[in-house]
């Protein structure tokens, strides 16, 4: 069968490997795998959200309120925004791919990170939209600024913190950029690892208030996935100016958020101090990264996020240790096909990170 030809050079995405598979796949017992391959929150979330969700688990029979209009409402004040400028998504990927879909089309150019989040790409070849990247790793700017004007994007991805590297952009070095942007050209800002930056450095901290106050052209995107312990609810959020919002929602399908889901993430904002403990947390097992890699002579990229990524040297490949940690149970991320000699392990519970740095040891 033919399908779509702009799915020709579409790479599906690849995922962290689930634990279910590992078992499977080697016969490991699931208490001993150990999975820092997805940057969740190794805690999980809040007592107060298992609580809550249990306590509509009677629920499930009708559609969910598909005005969401109690995480709206939380996020809202959160932000200090008001809810016409919100959009919820399963999952910020959802985000992406509803203003990929609202703004780019066949033969626009989409401008992003040499290295970044695969999904910016594999939604804009769905519209066989062109992807333009920079040449250096981390987001440079001027060099952004000058691929703008040459090629005029319809869309321009700004990663900060960056997925797959953890290194974030400073907040004045982006401002002044979009400034110079024109207004019909829409920059997508995602925040999905926010909650880190701004706990490590204030200088990388955006607040989506203040951008969409600035800019009429900002889409910023935050997610419940990471931080708030809640991947597996998928529930993320774009926050803009409203006629931008009321164009994501002509592509939106209707009841995208489960019940369930929306009663996690309005919880999960109502217990922020879970949420900074475990940020706390994540950058004191950090620093054990730092060490572990300083001891191999090994690079770590400087991480706003609750992952490191370690460039390995020439004499180790990537993909291999990646799988040798796998027959042990360990799943972390093989960074290769994002064209890097790396790997990028999500920073987990103590008891995690010891048993990473042990099975590692032996193989750099
Ligand atoms: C994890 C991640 C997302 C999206 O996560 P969702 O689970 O879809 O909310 C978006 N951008 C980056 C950079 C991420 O790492």
């Amino acid at each position: 069968m033919k399908f779509n030809s702009t799915l020709e050079s579409i790479k599906s995405y690849e995922a962290g490997k689930p634990i279910e598979l590992v078992v499977r796949e080697y016969g490991i017992d699931k208490a001993d795998i150990v999975k820092l391959a997805s940057n969740e929150n190794p805690f999980g979330c809040s007592p107060k959200v298992k609580e809550a969700v249990r306590s509509i688990i009677d629920n499930m029979a009708l559609y969910p309120d598909d005005s969401m209009i109690k995480l709206k409402n939380a996020l809202s004040s959160k932000y200090a925004i008001q809810p016409n400028e919100l959009i919820i998504g399963a999952g910020s990927d959802q985000v992406i791919e509803f203003a990929i879909h609202a703004k780019a089309h066949q033969g626009a150019a989409v401008l992003m990170n040499s290295v970044t989040f695969a999904m910016y790409e594999i939604y804009a070849k769905q519209v066989g939209a062109k992807i333009i990247r920079t040449a250096s790793r981390e987001h440079d700017m001027d060099e952004f600024y000058a691929l703008y004007l040459e090629h005029k994007p319809s869309i321009i991805f700004l990663c900060t913190p960056n997925n797959p590297t953890g290194d974030a952009i400073d907040a004045e070095s982006m401002l002044t950029f979009i400034k110079k942007i024109d207004s019909d050209t829409l920059v997508i800002v995602d925040g999905a690892y926010m909650e880190y930056a701004r706990f490590k450095d204030p200088k990388k901290a955006i607040d989506p208030r203040e951008l969409i106050a600035q800019f009429e052209n900002v889409l910023f995107l935050g997610t419940f996935s990471k931080a708030y312990g809640l991947g597996g609810m998928r529930v993320g959020y774009g926050i803009a100016r409203s006629n931008i919002i009321e164009a994501l929602y002509k592509v939106r399908p209707p009841f995208n958020i489960t019940t369930l889901s929306l009663e996690a993430a309005s919880v999960a904002l109502e217990d922020e101090a879970f949420v900074q403990e475990c940020i706390a947390d994540n950058f004191k097992e950090m620093e054990r990264y730092q060490a572990f890699a300083a001891s191999k002579k090994i690079a770590i990229i400087d991480s706003y996020t609750n992952f490191v990524t370690l460039s390995l040297p020439e004499t180790k490949n990537s993909s291999k240790i990646a799988q040798e940690l796998l027959k042990k149970g360990m799943i972390i991320r093989d960074l290769s096909s994002y064209g890097l000699n790396a790997i990028r392990v999500t920073v987990g519970t103590s008891i995690q990170n010891d048993r990473f740095f042990e099975l590692t040891e032996p193989l750099l």
